[in-house]
């Protein structure tokens, strides 16, 4: 479900907010704001309602405990401003947060005092093509595309790991379906080499080099952490199917690092694709990004 957040930025906020970076709010709101979240910009007003709108959109990522113990920080995947403000009011008549307004709430005005509410796709859809934007549903596409792979497999690593059960399993058909963010981003940083054997992927049609992406632990079976990056390793295809279906295999968990014996690989320990592993692997290797 969107939600509105509501940052006013015609006089300065009372609240410790960077917009566009990072939204400050009341432990009392935290229920109605969840990682991976798509959200509206809203400027309020109590007294005048032709200087209420909606001015930018993103994504939540990260949300932490502030140190008052009273209030949270929601930190932004991304968030972007709309090139033009769009005002409350639906050209077709009411307020754009009252178009299928029973799928969130009773009353068909909408509770412009909340800080944080919720909003309905329509509404949201309605608000965001009114600001000339398209309804994308690949939130995460923008992150895989981001300049740089080290940046996005951090966001994504904190957006999955923090996400809900239901919101996790959402992720996981994503993920499935259209491949893994995560992967592209460590054959970025990696290169597309087997972390096990060695071996280089063949070239593609395209051009590319062909990888594949091990889950150590099944996403299926686990918590939403099967989805970052350090449940996953690089490999190529023979070791991939070894490692699935071979009698030789033997994969033991050492913390930071796996110990991974095949049949004609012995004993390979490899280092878990964790953000601090892969910050050294780019000091170390600057050529790699
Ligand atoms: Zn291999
Ligand atoms: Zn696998």
């Amino acid at each position: 479900m969107p939600i509105i957040l509501s940052q006013r930025v015609d006089t300065g906020s009372d609240y410790n907010d960077v917009p566009f970076v990072v939204y400050h709010f009341p432990k009392r709101y935290r229920r109605q704001i969840n990682p991976g979240d798509l959200f509206l910009y809203y400027q309020g007003n109590r007294v005048k309602k032709e200087q209420r709108y909606y001015f930018g959109t993103g994504i939540i990522g990260r949300i932490e405990l502030c140190e008052d113990g009273e209030h949270y920080n929601a930190w932004f995947l991304e968030a972007k401003q709309f090139t033009r403000r769009v005002p409350i009011y639906n050209p077709a008549g009411g307020y754009y947060e009252s178009l299928d307004y029973t799928s969130i709430r009773k009353s068909e005005t909408p509770p412009w005092q909340n800080s944080i509410r919720p909003v309905s796709e329509s509404a949201f859809s309605a608000i965001l093509a009114a600001a000339g934007l398209q309804r994308t549903d690949d939130r995460y596409g923008v992150i895989e595309n981001a300049e740089n792979p080290l940046q996005a497999i951090r966001l994504l690593n904190e957006t999955y790991k923090e996400c809900s059960p239901q919101k996790r399993d959402r992720m996981v058909s994503l993920h499935i379906e259209r491949g893994t963010r995560i992967t592209s981003s460590l054959k970025k940083l990696l290169g597309p080499f087997c972390q096990i054997c060695g071996a280089e992927g063949f070239v593609k049609h395209n051009g590319d080099r062909y990888i594949e992406a091990h889950h150590l632990v099944q996403i299926a079976l686990s918590a939403s952490s099967s989805l970052c990056s350090d449940n996953v390793i690089l490999v190529c295809p023979n070791c991939h199917r070894e490692l699935h279906y071979g009698r030789d295999v033997e994969v033991a968990d050492r913390g930071d690092e796996i110990l991974i014996s095949l049949g004609n690989v012995r004993e390979r320990l490899i280092r878990k694709n964790t953000v601090e592993y892969l910050e050294d692997c780019l000091i170390n290797n600057a050529t790699v990004i």
